[in-house]
Order: C-alpha cells, then sequence, then structure tokens
C-alpha cells in the first residue's frame, strides 16, 4: 500500500503539496504533525493538513518526506482549525498562515516539548567557597549569591544580564556548574490559587461588570467601555481570579506600546501563579520557552502582543483584549490579519469568553456592541482622584507660525514651564495623507463629486479624491478667498524638537517617535529620564498617547489636527477622536490640573467640536451613522489591493485587468485603479484599487473566485501586488 500526504509549505502558492510517505514512516503520518520536505532545491519544515492512497502526480515527479518531527499534532484542534479559516479569509496559503502562528524555533525544527531543561547551580565547592575571595570581582560575587539563593534556568540567567565573563570564571573556579533537568511539568496552581496582593475593593460600576462577566460559560463577547484610568485592568484582574480558580489560563493581549514592565508586573504581583511574556523583543529561543510553558498549562496567564494571539494555551480560560481599538493589533507587513477579529473566531473554536476593553473602542467593535452582537459594559467614573482637563482651541488661520507653532501656544507653554512642570507635544504626522487647506481663511479643498477632501500629491503635482479618483492639477490660489498661501505640507518631529531647543534653551526637549526609540531599551531610557524631570518638554507621536502615566505633565499641545481631521483614509477622524481622547488622559492624571490645546485652521469644524464637547462616545456613534451613509467600513466590507512596479502603467494596467474580473452592482463596488495617498516609494510607483461589498460572505465568494484568474495575468509577474482585508490605513 502507499500512503501520501498533503503538505501545508510556507509559500505563497494557494496550495497543498503532495509527498509519498517512506515505508519506515507510514505510522508516524497523521494530520497536524511537522514535517521536513524536499521543495526545488531547498528543504523545508511544513505541516501535515491530508492524508490520500492516491496522488494524480507522475510516480517520476512524486518526492518523499525525509523525516516526521512530532508524534502528535503541534497545534492543538482549535488553533489548527483558526488558522485555516483565517488564511480563507485573509486570502493567503494555509502554509503562511501557518508561518505566523508558530514560533520561529518550531518553524526551524526545534522540539515541541523541551524535555530537558539546563540549570545552574551552585557546586559542593561553591557552596563552601569563602566569598570574601571575590571582593575584588563584583559580578562574580553577584552571581554567585543570586545562585547561592536558587538554582536557575540559563533563560532566567540571560534575564538577569549577569557577565558571560563571570559565569566563565566561577565554572573555572569550580564553583557553579551547568546541568541538565528532566522538565516535569508544574501544574500546582492548578490545586488551589494563591493571591499575593489583596485586591481592591471594587466601586459599584466594577463590580457589576464582573458580576455579569463571571455569569458567562462558554463563547461570549463583550465590549468593556471604560474611560482611562475608569479601572478597567481591576475588572480583568477580578475576572482572572474567577477563571483561575477554575484551573483555567488566561490569554490577555495587550498593544505593542503597552506592554512596559508595570502592566506585567501588574499581573504578576496579584497571583502567585507563573506567567508567561511573549513579545518581539524575545530571542527564538525565549518565545518558544514561553509557548511550551502555556501549552504545557503550566503559566496561569499568558501575556503578549499581537502574534501571541495564537499561543495554544492546554486550558483555555478567557481571552482578554486591552485598548482593543489599537491600530498595532493589526499586522501591517506580510498577512494583515488582525489579532481582535482572530480573537473572538478563537473565542468561538475554544468556547471562552472574550472581552475587549478599551476607553475609545473601535468602530467595529462599537457596532457590535450596539447591534447586540456583543454583550455592551461601561465604567463612566475615574477610578482614582483625578480633576477634569481644561480644553481649549487655537485658531491660527492667518497667525504667523513658528514652525508650526503659533504665539498663543508658545505663550501657554512658557507658563507652565516657569512653574516647574513638563509640556508634551503631539505631532501626528504618520498616517496622514496632506489635505490642501488655505493658511488664510483655513478653506479646505473639497472633492466636487463626493463629500471627501482632496490629498496633496506634491511629486504628481496634482490633488486627488481617493473616494472617487478626480483629480486636478494643484491650484494656485484658495477656492474661497484667492490668498496664495496654500498648505499641503506640515512640521516632522525632528524640525519641531530642534526649534523648541532654541527657543526655550532652558528647558531640555526630548523627542519620542519610531526613529528615536529603535534601539532595544531606548523607550524605556527616555521614559524613566522624563519621570526623573531630566526633561521638561516633550515632543512626539502617539507612542507618547498610550498608557503611559506623566505626573507632572501639565500641557498637552496639539499640533496639526487639521491633517489628520481631513485625510483621505477614512479611518482619520476615528483614529483622531481616540488619539486626542488617549492624549487629553495624560494631562493632569495625577493631583495638577492638566490643560489641553489644540492648533487647527477649523476651530468651527463640527468633529472637532463633537469630540470635545461630548466626549468619545458620542463622537464614535456619530462617526459610525456617517461610515453607515458612506457604505465604509464596518457597514461595509472593504479589500484593498496594492500593486507597485517601475513603470506606472503596469500596475495601474494590472490593476485594471483585476477590476475587470471582480463583479460590480448594487451590492459591490469597485474604486480605481487610483495612485496610493504616497503614490512613489523607493522609485516605485504605486497605485491601488478598492473593493466593496455590502456583506462579509459576498466578499469572500466573489474574490475567492476571481483570485486563481488574477494569479494568471501575465501582469501579475510584472507587479509587486498584495492584498489587505480589512485595512487599517489606505497608505
Ligand atoms: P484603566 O485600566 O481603566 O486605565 P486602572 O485599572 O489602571 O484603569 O485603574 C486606574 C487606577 O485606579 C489604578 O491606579 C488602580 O489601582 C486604581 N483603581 C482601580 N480600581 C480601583 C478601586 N475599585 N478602588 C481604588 N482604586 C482603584
Ligand atoms: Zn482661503
Ligand atoms: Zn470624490
Amino acid at each position: 500500500m502507499s500512503l501520501f500526504v498533503e503538505v501545508a509549505l510556507p509559500v505563497p502558492m494557494r496550495q497543498a503539496f503532495s509527498y509519498r510517505v517512506k515505508e519506515a514512516d507510514l505510522d508516524k503520518a497523521q494530520v497536524g504533525v511537522r514535517v521536513r520536505v524536499p521543495f526545488g532545491r531547498q528543504q523545508l519544515i511544513g505541516l501535515v493538513t491530508g492524508l490520500s492512497q492516491s496522488c494524480d502526480l507522475a510516480p517520476n515527479q512524486i518526492k518523499s518526506v525525509i523525516t516526521f518531527l512530532d508524534h502528535e499534532g503541534v497545534l492543538p484542534p482549535s488553533l489548527y482549525k483558526l488558522t485555516q479559516w483565517a488564511a480563507r479569509y485573509y486570502f493567503c496559503s494555509l502554509g503562511q498562515m501557518l508561518s505566523q502562528a508558530l514560533p520561529v524555533a518550531l518553524r526551524k525544527g526545534a522540539e515541541v516539548e523541551a524535555q530537558q531543561l539546563q540549570v545552574w547551580r551552585v557546586t559542593a565547592a561553591g557552596q563552601e567557597a569563602d566569598i570574601d575571595l571575590l571582593k575584588r570581582a563584583p559580578a562574580q560575587r553577584k552571581l554567585l549569591l543570586a545562585l547561592l539563593e536558587t538554582e536557575l534556568s540559563q533563560d532566567e540567567l540571560n534575564a538577569l544580564e549577569q557577565s558571560k565573563t563571570a559565569l566563565k570564571a566561577l565554572v573555572e573556579r569550580g564553583w557553579i556548574e551547568c546541568i541538565e533537568r528532566r522538565i516535569e511539568s508544574n501544574l500546582s496552581w492548578r490545586d488551589g490559587l494563591e493571591l499575593d496582593e489583596t485586591p481592591h475593593q471594587l466601586n459599584p460600576e466594577q463590580a457589576i461588570a464582573v458580576a455579569m462577566l463571571n455569569q458567562q460559560q462558554g463563547y461570549h463577547c463583550t465590549l468593556l467601555e471604560g474611560i482611562t484610568g475608569s479601572g478597567k485592568t481591576e475588572v480583568y484582574l477580578a475576572l482572572l481570579e474567577t477563571v483561575l480558580k477554575q484551573g483555567k489560563q488566561a490569554l490577555i493581549l495587550v498593544p505593542e506600546i503597552g506592554l512596559t514592565p508595570q502592566t506585567i508586573s501588574r499581573f504578576k504581583r496579584r497571583f502567585k501563579v507563573q506567567v508567561a511574556v511573549i513579545h518581539s523583543g524575545l530571542t527564538d529561543n525565549q518565545r518558544l520557552s514561553a509557548w511550551r510553558l502555556a501549552r504545557s498549562g503550566e503559566a496561569a496567564i499568558i501575556i503578549g502582543t499581537r502574534s501571541a494571539l495564537f499561543t495554544p494555551m492546554r486550558y483555555p480560560g478567557i481571552i482578554i483584549l486591552d485598548e482593543e481599538h489599537d491600530a498595532s493589533f493589526k499586522q501591517q507587513e506580510g498577512i494583515g490579519y488582525h489579532a481582535r477579529d482572530l480573537a473572538v473566531m478563537r473565542g468561538h473554536l475554544e468556547s471562552i469568553p472574550v472581552l475587549l476593553g478599551s476607553a475609545t473602542p473601535s468602530l467595529e467593535t462599537l457596532q457590535n456592541a450596539l447591534s447586540g452582537r456583543y454583550q455592551h459594559l461601561s465604567l463612566g467614573s475615574r477610578a482614582g482622584a483625578a480633576e477634569k482637563v481644561r480644553q481649549g482651541i487655537i485658531d491660527i488661520r492667518n497667525q504667523p507660525l513658528k514652525n508650526g507653532l503659533s504665539h498663543g501656544l508658545l505663550n501657554e507653554m512658557r507658563i507652565h514651564l516657569d512653574a516647574g512642570n513638563q509640556v508634551l507635544l503631539f505631532l501626528n504626522r504618520r498616517g496622514f495623507a496632506p489635505a490642501l487647506l488655505c493658511h488664510e481663511c483655513g478653506h479646505l479643498h473639497e472633492c466636487d463629486r463626493c463629500d471627501a477632501f482632496f490629498t496633496v500629491h506634491q511629486s504628481l503635482g496634482e490633488i486627488r479624491c481617493h473616494h472617487c479618483g478626480n483629480q486636478y492639477a494643484i491650484p494656485r490660489q484658495c477656492h474661497q478667498c484667492g490668498s496664495t498661501m496654500l498648505m499641503g505640507q506640515g512640521v516632522g518631529t525632528e524640525q519641531l524638537a530642534d526649534a523648541l531647543a532654541k527657543e526655550f534653551p532652558n528647558y531640555p526637549v526630548v523627542r519620542i517617535d519610531r526613529d528615536t526609540t529603535s534601539r532595544k531599551g531606548a523607550l524605556e531610557t527616555h521614559l524613566n529620564a522624563i519621570h526623573k524631570g531630566e526633561y521638561k518638554i516633550l515632543v512626539g507621536t502617539q507612542m507618547l498617547a498610550k498608557g503611559h502615566h506623566f505626573p507632572d505633565v501639565t500641557l498637552v499641545g496639539l499640533l496639526d489636527v487639521d491633517g489628520a481631521l481631513f485625510s483621505a483614509d477614512f479611518r482619520a477622524p476615528e483614529r483622531f477622536g481616540q488619539l486626542y481622547t488617549q492624549v487629553s488622559g495624560r494631562a493632569g492624571r495625577a493631583r495638577k490640573p492638566g490643560t489641553v490645546l489644540l492648533q487647527t485652521h477649523q476651530c468651527d469644524n463640527p468633529i472637532l467640536r463633537e469630540l470635545m464637547h461630548k466626549g468619545y462616545g458620542e463622537f464614535a456613534r456619530g462617526q459610525l451613522e456617517e461610515r453607515k451613509q458612506a457604505l465604509l467600513p464596518p457597514a461595509w466590507h472593504m479589500l484593498l489591493l496594492r500593486a507597485e512596479a517601475h513603470k506606472a502603467e503596469d500596475a495601474d494596467a494590472f490593476l485594471a485587468q483585476v477590476a475587470q474580473l471582480l463583479p460590480q452592482d448594487e451590492q459591490c463596488e469597485i474604486i480605481g485603479p487610483m495612485p496610493a495617498p504616497m503614490d512613489r516609494k523607493a522609485g516605485k510607483f504605486r497605485r491601488q484599487l478598492m473593493f466593496q461589498t455590502k456583506t462579509r460572505g459576498l466578499l469572500q465568494q466573489a474574490f475567492e473566485q476571481a483570485l486563481p484568474q488574477i494569479e494568471a495575468l501575465p501582469l501579475a509577474k510584472r507587479c509587486r501586488w498584495s492584498l489587505d482585508r480589512d485595512p487599517q490605513d489606505l497608505l
């Protein structure tokens, strides 16, 4: 009898590949195990997705599996199903989706279960040794003292950042040694949960939320809408207590920027259980160890960023997403999966509750909560005793600006700085395309065919509507007042920080953005310095908006608000509302009252007014209504096709042919091809096409049908093209 396996490989081809199973391996073949197989000239590791007794390929074409790597499926069935579902939903190959789901070390062939652990301990000689001999070698002394207290695994040792030379020196003295130890899973936390810290007495709103959530059995999705500082984390902790007491594990997902040591320690402090932390800064081996602890059930709490969503749990209990609106839950490069949407699907598949928490929920989640698909709980008052923030608008129409700063803002800054406080300035250029704005009268140039604003494409010398594709040459004069002071570009963080250093030579300036924090640990260092008061003026992007607590910041200024409000991106107002609300939460968090000032050419703008006077909740509900009118997500569903090529015509022609392959009627709309808001990048022309449908199912069906034909287009090879389902930004 011959046996064949279908294997999903980490390649873009949306198909499974067949391999023969050797005689000796017949009993090892099963769905879900990893195999090493020949692929072209290389060897790849893939996952078995099916078995069959026959194969369509000619006998001389079929190759054999080199080795089977596992005795049982790597992923639990629920996660295997989740990746299958996700591959279909995001129109990628199962192999590509599995690559997202599995830690790198496993993709390279590491063992799923650790049999042995390397442990460092003190030898008998070391126990007897005279520590005073190490007076001149403080690093060795510190390490020896640490090991005298307890044995440490290699990972734990790395985490302590002990010097390698000291380790070697102690080994040479014969005082410490590394041994291999068999690992037995320690599941004692399931026998009886102990608390390390007494919880706060919950306030009535928190208590109601916890009681409602504790009633739930099986799958349920809930939105916990609570203003900044209203005690959402305290609610998570109370829920965890219930879940852990039942011997079940909890998965907590937080935004990239939110996973600070403070967040982790808050969870570690409450419960005497092991917490596995998973984020992009781990080495492959550290990541694998954390994954193993979750899979074996040893780690009761798993806390991590986006990709931690795929961590298996032996005793699944609950999934919590904090700051669910955060854009970092959507992967931007490669496969654009959204961890929030997959978390909800995972909850279904594992029959466990999913809790989404935010002060500024995304419109997607809000819609589900308002329609009753999700349970909706809210926390309305601040748990602590912080005062309400004073808000103000500075009208900068026709005002002289110094590097983007108005007199009004500069004066207010001086007052706060001279009083010994810190000032925070936000510049949010990232992710927003420039609109065409008149500096004299504030007029924004709007498309004459629809409701959207024009985006300036300096390099093309044109303005374009990204809603309908309408385009003109960049006008010389304002359509409303005739002024020639038209603005299409703002200042950058670097330029602003330099200007501030000159303006306020006595007050040190720190800049926080992607560039200044790319080095590992740089953000932490900057934040610590800010806390110590070493900096007085903080300039930054949205990185500064989240979760951080700056007690001495009393003034927050937002520049370039117009860019955010009138971007080509339909999500821009929503993002701005979230940013504004989160930023306002940074001012006056402690005893000092806070002020938030906005600079704008649009002081009568209804979006701004609504946001400032009614708050995010009502603002967001209004936005949701507008999206419905405009047939935009979350009311409708969107797939964005991006293509880039050295010749603009290639990208345009390719997308035009794609458009021909897709249906267009009352329920399916096609917009484009047109230049992306950022129309050129690295010498390539970037074009895009939007496919929008009334229902999710329609999008799935129509695109699945067209995809093989799209892939077969000859032009598909002349462009680099990609798909983005439920795109978060259109750039
Ligand atoms: P959020 O997650 O909504 O921003 P937190 O849970 O971090 O809010 O709570 C904000 C602050 O209020 C924290 O310092 C927390 O310890 C405190 N806090 C939360 N709930 C209570 C409570 N019921 N009683 C007293 N203090 C509380
Ligand atoms: Zn004007
Ligand atoms: Zn238009």
